[in-house]
């Protein structure tokens, strides 16, 4: 079996025990006679695991019965959408913090929804950057603020999250259980699953379970968060086997330490790498050092010919993924919780070799 190194950005890189068992369990799901890719999603063996999820990410993040896990579609980009539709009530405002390109989606879609004051905008710079969380004016009365907490495209992580008065509400798709922060000071949390929670095909959201009452009536009934509540993620069909793979790759994470487990894991990983950039004097990171993201590690080579040949020549050597986003070129290795650390120490050894050469 060849497995490559896998730096995509998302769909990522899937633990490979976790492919494994699924795979063992494809045909005939624990002795049921079916796959879970044929399950009913009302069944016992399906009920299973969906509980198993949700129970495991509540424990993972330390959340109590003031939050509820919930598993929907329409990715995190439905979320940019729902969290407007549902939070910000008519004659009230929202504050946003653009960091980047992602939560610049998130502020145009609010925008279309009800006011939104953008209060801390760093999207456009350049080297990428954040604002200083303690530095941040929110709006009296907002009412919510949100924040993205890693920037997948610029490279770019929020370190400690601000402290707000408004529930604070966050996008969270690409470092979603990579590290232990206080999950419970959060209104609302949501991550499209394809980078660190598992397939694509399914978002998780956690919700305090009083914000989802302050819904308008003119909602229809499956973009409520109070909908999914009550049904526990029910109400119509989810996306069954991405929730399974997110139950095994929840129970993955708990096998190796948890969040903490996951932090230190993605924390040495990103080190090395940016050691090798720093010490180059060829390869240049392209975010301030003090927000460099742990999972998406952005740089540059010194020019772009150069940059096409690097992403080409690592693709043949099994490290495939590396080419940056389309927006802002460079390169981007994305070494989220499933990455291997052998990944990493492979990717230093060839920039090593490709700057001998090329440099
Ligand atoms: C990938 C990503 C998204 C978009 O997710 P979809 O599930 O494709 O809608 C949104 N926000 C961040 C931070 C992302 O990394």
């Amino acid at each position: 079996m060849a497995r490559v190194y896998n730096f995509n950005p998302g769909p990522a890189a899937l633990p490979l025990e976790v492919l494994q068992e699924a795979q063992a369990d494809l045909v005939d799901y624990k002795g049921s006679g079916m796959s879970i890719l044929e399950a009913s999603h009302r069944g016992k063996e399906y009920g299973a695991i969906h509980d198993e999820a949700v129970a495991t990410i509540k424990k993972l993040l330390g959340l109590g019965d003031d939050h509820a896990v919930l598993f929907l579609q329409g990715g995190a980009s439905g979320q940019f959408a729902m969290v407007p539709m549902n939070l910000l009530g008519e004659g009230q405002s929202a504050d946003y913090v653009n960091s980047g390109a992602w939560a610049s989606k998130a502020v145009k879609e609010a925008k279309l929804i009800g006011k939104v004051n953008v209060i801390a905008d760093t999207g456009k710079d350049i080297p990428t950057r954040l604002p200083d969380p303690a530095a941040l004016k929110f709006t009296p009365g907002a009412a919510y603020v949100h924040i993205t907490s890693n920037e997948t495209i610029a490279g770019t992580q929020w370190k400690t999250f601000p402290k707000t008065d408004a529930p604070l509400v966050a996008d969270m798709s690409s470092d979603i259980l990579s590290r232990p922060f206080e999950a419970s000071r959060f209104g609302l949390i949501y991550a499209g699953a394809q980078k660190n929670l598992g397939p694509a095909g399914v978002t998780l959201v956690i919700i305090r379970k009083d914000l989802a009452e302050r819904v308008s009536e003119k909602v229809p009934v499956i973009f409520r968060y109070k909908t999914h509540i009550e049904d526990n993620s029910l109400y119509n069909t989810p996306p069954c086997f991405a929730i399974y793979l997110v139950a095994l790759v929840a129970r993955w994470v708990v096998k190796n330490g948890g969040l903490q487990g996951m932090s230190k894991r993605n924390a040495d990983k990103a080190a090395k790498l940016y050691a090798a950039i720093d010490a180059s004097g060829f390869y240049k990171g392209t975010a301030v050092k003090e927000f460099r993201s742990d999972m998406n590690v952005t740089f540059r080579l010194p020019s772009e010919a150069l940059e096409e040949a690097f992403v080409k020549e690592a693709s043949g050597r099994g490290l495939k993924g590396l080419k940056g986003h389309r927006s802002v070129g460079g390169v981007r290795a994305s070494i989220y919780n499933a990455f291997p650390p052998e990944g990493v120490d492979a990717l230093v050894a060839f920039m090593k070799e490709f700057q001998q050469k090329n440099g």
